[in-house]
C-alpha cells in the first residue's frame, strides 16, 4: 500500500494520530473534523506500517450503516476483504462472539434473537401467566424496565431488595422472563452485550483469548457509548492492548438511552497513559455554518471545549424562513429541492431534518404530490408504522367488516383475551363455510366465541359513535374507544411517546385532510381519508437506486453529511422537545442535537419554522425556538413569510430579539383592531396571503368573523 498517500491526504495532527507509537489514544474532536477518517486511516496504517494483522484489530462504531460505510472504506483503502477483522456495532460484534462461543456462552448452538417485537410479546405472556393486572403492569413499562437492567448488567438474581410491591413484582417478571428465554435458546438485543460481557469476565480462557488476539480497538463515536459498551470494551483490552477511541463530548446525543459522556473523562483515567489529541481544522462545512455550530453550542455548560476552525470560505448566509404553517413549510422545503436539482445538484444531497417522526408526514405528502422520490432514512415512513397501521385497521373495519387483514391485525390488539388459538378456530370455519373471519364469529362457541363476539361488539359500537362527526373526531373516537391510545400510553420509553405522538398526529392529518376535487363522490371522507393512506403507504418511495432526498431524524443523521440541509420545525415545544423544558440537561442534550443537525450541513443550511403548526392533531401558534435566537444574527438571512401578518417571536430572557426576527408587518396575532361596522376586536388567526389573506377578529359585540383584509378596512389600535 502507498503509505505516503495515507499521510498525505491528512492534517498535521491527524497524522500525528494516524501514525502515533502503540498506545491508548483520545482522539477529542468536533463534528467534521476528521475523527472517521483517522479512525480508517489509523488501522491502514497499522496494516501497512506497523504490520498488524487484520485477525488483531476490532472496530466498532454506533449503527449498521456507519459500520457498512467503515467496512467498504477500509476495503478500498486496503484493497482486499477485511477477512478476520472484526468491524461491526457493539450488539453486531457481542453476536459474533456468542455465536463462536455458544457452548461457553450457555446457549444453544442455534440460539435466535428475540426482536423488539417477539420480545413485548413474550413479556405480555408472561405477565398474564403470573395472574398480573396489565393496566399496573404494563409489558412495555416491563421490558423497558428490563432492557435498561441489562444496558446496567444487573440481573434479576441481582437487584437491590425490593421497597414495595410493585417492585417485587417487576422482580418476579424479570426472573420469569429471563427463565423463558432460556428454556426457548433465545436472547434479546441487550442479552447480546450482557451475555457476550460475562463471558469475558467470567471465562478466563476466552477472555485471555481475545486480549491477545485483539492487539488494537477502535472506537467511534464514543460520546454515546453506555454502562455495558464501556465495560465491555475495559475487559476486552487486555494489558497490551491500544485502545483508539475518538469522540466528541458536543455530540452526546443519546443520554437518553443510558449514553455517559462521562466515559470521556473516564477513559483518561480508566486506561494507562493515554494521550490525548485535539483536531481542531474542520473540512466540512463553510465558515459560516461553522459559526453558527460554534456559538449555538457554546451556550452549554461543563464542555471539554475545543476550537473549530476552518479554512473553507464563509459560504452562503443560514436561511430562516418562517413559513405560515407546516403545510407552506413543507412546500417551501420541497421547492427549494427542486431548484437544487435544478442547478445540477443531486437529490440524495439533500436532507431534511426533523426532532420527531411525527413530522415526516407532512413533509412525504409534499415530496409525493410534487413527485419528489424520497427516502426516510432509519426509521420507517408514517404510514407503515405499527401504530399507524392499527388504527388503520380498526378504521377500515368500521368501513368494511369483511376486510380480514385488518380483522386480525387488531382483533387482539391490544389484548383482549383471543389467543392464536381462537384466531386458528375461527379461521377454519370461515374457510369452511366460504366467508369472511367477521361473519364466522357467531359461528364459534365456547369461549372463544364469547371473548370474538366481544371484540365484534367493540367495532359495531366504533362504528355508531363515528355516525356523522367531522372525519378527525371519528378516528380520534376510533384510537380512543379501541384501547389503542391507553395501549401505547402505557409505554413510558422514547419509543413508546413517539407512537402516541403518531396516533395523535394521525387525527392531525384527518383534521386538515381535503379529498383530491375529482374524489369518488359515492365515498365517505373516512373511505377517501383511508384510500389516501393506502396509496400514501404504497410505493412512492424511491427505489433503492433511485436518486431520493432523504429525511430522516435528527438523530439519525449523526455521522453523516449532505451539501444541502434542512432543519424542519424549530420551535419551542418541538425542538427543544417539550419535555425538556424544565430540566437544564435534558436541555444541552437539545442543544446538543441541533449542534449535529447544523454541523451535517457542507454548503448551505436553511431552518425553519412554522408559525402555525398542526401536529399530533393540536393546533398551535408557535414561538421560535431558542436555538436560531442563539445563532449570531449576522450569519442568518431571513426569508420574509408570504403572510403579512406575525405573531409575537420567541425571546430569550436574557437577549434581546434578534434583529432578524424583527417584524414590521402591519398586524400580529392578539393585536386590537377597529371595524366600521363590527367596532372593536382582537386579531385571532390568519390565513391566505396576498389579496387573499383573510382574518379572524374576534368583536366584542359580533363575535369571530373571516375578514378579506383588502376589503376588510380595518385599522390598528395600540
Ligand atoms: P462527525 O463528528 O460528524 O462524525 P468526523 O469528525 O468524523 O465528523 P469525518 O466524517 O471523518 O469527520 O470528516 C468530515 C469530512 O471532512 C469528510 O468529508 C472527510 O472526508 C473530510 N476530511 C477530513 N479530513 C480531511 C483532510 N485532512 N483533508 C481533506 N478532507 C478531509
Ligand atoms: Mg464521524
Amino acid at each position: 500500500m502507498d503509505v505516503t498517500y495515507l499521510l498525505d491526504s491528512l492534517n498535521s495532527a491527524q497524522r500525528e494520530a494516524v501514525s502515533a507509537a502503540p498506545g491508548n489514544l483520545l482522539i477529542l474532536a468536533g463534528a467534521g473534523s476528521g475523527k472517521t477518517r483517522v479512525l480508517t486511516h489509523r488501522i491502514a496504517w497499522l496494516n501497512a506500517v506497523e504490520n498488524i494483522s487484520p485477525f488483531g484489530v476490532l472496530a466498532v462504531t454506533f449503527t449498521n450503516k456507519a459500520a457498512s460505510e467503515m467496512r467498504g472504506r477500509l476495503e478500498h483503502m486496503l484493497d482486499r476483504p477485511l477477512g478476520p477483522m472484526w468491524v461491526g456495532t457493539f450488539h453486531g460484534l457481542s453476536h459474533r462472539m456468542l455465536r463462536a462461543h455458544w457452548q461457553e456462552a450457555k446457549l444453544p448452538q442455534a440460539f435466535q434473537i428475540l426482536d423488539a417485537d417477539d420480545q413485548l410479546r413474550l413479556v405480555k405472556r408472561l405477565v398474564r401467566g403470573l395472574n398480573l393486572d396489565e393496566s399496573v403492569y404494563p409489558p412495555r413499562q416491563v421490558v423497558w424496565f428490563i432492557n435498561a437492567r441489562k444496558d446496567e448488567g444487573v440481573r434479576s438474581a441481582h437487584l437491590d431488595t425490593p421497597r414495595d410491591d410493585v417492585q417485587v413484582q417487576y422482580q418476579r417478571i424479570y426472573t420469569a422472563y429471563e427463565a423463558a428465554c432460556e428454556r426457548a435458546g433465545v436472547v434479546d438485543f441487550a442479552e447480546l452485550l450482557l451475555r457476550s460481557l460475562e463471558l469475558l469476565r467470567d471465562n478466563a480462557p476466552v477472555r485471555n483469548h481475545y486480549q491477545r488476539r485483539f492487539s488494537h480497538l477502535l472506537v467511534d463515536e464514543f460520546q454515546d457509548t453506555n454502562e455495558i459498551q464501556y465495560a465491555w470494551l475495559r475487559t476486552l483490552a487486555g494489558p497490551q492492548c491500544s485502545v483508539f477511541a475518538v469522540g466528541d463530548d458536543d455530540q452526546s446525543i443519546y443520554g437518553w438511552r443510558g449514553a455517559r459522556v462521562e466515559n470521556m473523562h473516564n477513559f483518561r483515567e480508566d486506561f494507562a497513559n493515554v494521550e490525548v489529541v485535539r483536531l481542531e481544522q474542520n473540512y466540512r462545512s463553510t465558515g459560516t455554518i461553522l459559526q453558527a455550530a460554534n456559538a449555538l453550542i457554546d451556550h452549554n455548560s461543563g464542555r471539554l471545549g475545543k476550537n473549530l476552525w476552518t479554512d473553507a470560505g464563509d459560504g452562503e448566509p443560514i436561511s430562516f424562513y418562517t413559513a405560515f404553517d407546516e403545510r407552506d413549510e413543507a412546500r417551501f422545503v420541497v421547492e427549494r429541492v427542486q431548484h437544487w436539482v435544478e442547478q445540477g445538484g443531486r437529490r440524495d444531497e439533500c436532507a431534511v431534518l426533523y426532532r420527531s417522526n411525527a413530522q415526516s408526514r407532512v413533509l412525504e405528502e409534499a415530496m409525493i404530490a410534487a413527485s419528489v422520490p424520497y427516502r426516510v432514512y432509519g426509521g420507517m415512513r408514517f404510514f407503515e408504522r405499527a401504530e399507524i397501521k392499527d388504527a388503520i385497521a380498526y378504521l377500515r373495519l368500521v368501513c368494511n367488516r369483511d376486510d380480514d387483514v385488518s380483522f386480525e391485525r387488531v382483533v387482539n390488539q391490544p389484548t383482549r383475551g383471543i389467543g392464536d388459538r381462537s384466531v386458528a378456530q375461527l379461521r377454519e370455519v370461515a374457510r369452511e363455510r366460504g366467508v369472511s373471519l367477521w361473519q364466522a364469529v357467531p359461528l364459534v362457541s365456547g369461549r372463544a366465541g364469547v371473548a370474538l363476539n366481544k371484540f365484534v361488539s367493540l367495532v359495531e359500537q366504533l362504528s355508531a359513535s363515528c355516525g356523522d362527526q367531522p372525519l378527525a373526531d371519528q378516528i380520534e373516537s376510533v384510537v380512543d374507544a379501541s384501547g389503542l391510545l391507553a395501549h401505547y400510553q402505557k409505554d413510558q420509553s422514547e419509543k413508546g411517546l413517539a407512537r402516541v405522538e403518531n396516533l395523535e398526529e394521525l387525527v392531525g392529518a384527518a383534521r386538515v385532510f381535503s379529498p383530491d376535487s375529482d374524489a369518488i363522490e359515492a365515498l365517505s371522507p373516512l373511505e377517501m381519508f383511508l384510500a389516501q393512506a393506502a396509496l400514501d403507504a404504497g410505493d412512492a418511495q424511491g427505489e433503492s437506486w433511485e436518486d431520493c432526498a432523504q429525511l430522516m431524524t435528527l438523530h439519525s443523521a449523526k455521522g453523516l453529511e449532505f451539501p444541502l440541509v434542512f432543519m424542519v420545525g424549530m420551535e419551542e415545544g418541538l425542538f427543544p422537545h417539550q419535555r425538556t423544558l424544565e430540566d437544564p440537561s435534558q436541555l444541552e442534550e437539545e442543544r446538543r442535537i441541533a449542534y449535529v443537525g447544523i454541523t451535517r450541513a457542507r454548503q448551505k443550511l436553511y431552518m425553519c419554522q412554522a408559525e402555525n403548526r398542526r401536529l399530533h392533531g393540536r393546533e398551535l401558534f408557535t414561538v421560535c425556538s431558542r436555538f436560531v435566537g442563539e445563532l449570531p444574527t449576522e450569519l442568518v438571512d431571513e426569508i420574509r413569510p408570504q403572510v403579512q401578518l406575525s405573531r409575537p417571536v420567541y425571546q430569550h430572557p436574557e437577549r434581546a430579539t434578534p434583529s432578524f426576527l424583527q417584524e414590521q408587518t402591519p398586524y400580529t396575532i392578539g393585536q386590537r383592531v377597529h371595524h366600521n361596522t363590527f367596532g372593536e376586536g382582537v386579531v385571532t388567526d390568519c390565513e391566505g396571503q396576498g389579496k387573499n389573506l383573510r382574518m379572524q377578529v374576534n368583536f366584542e359585540s359580533e363575535g369571530q368573523k373571516w375578514l378579506v383584509l383588502a376589503y376588510a378596512n380595518l385599522s390598528p389600535l395600540s
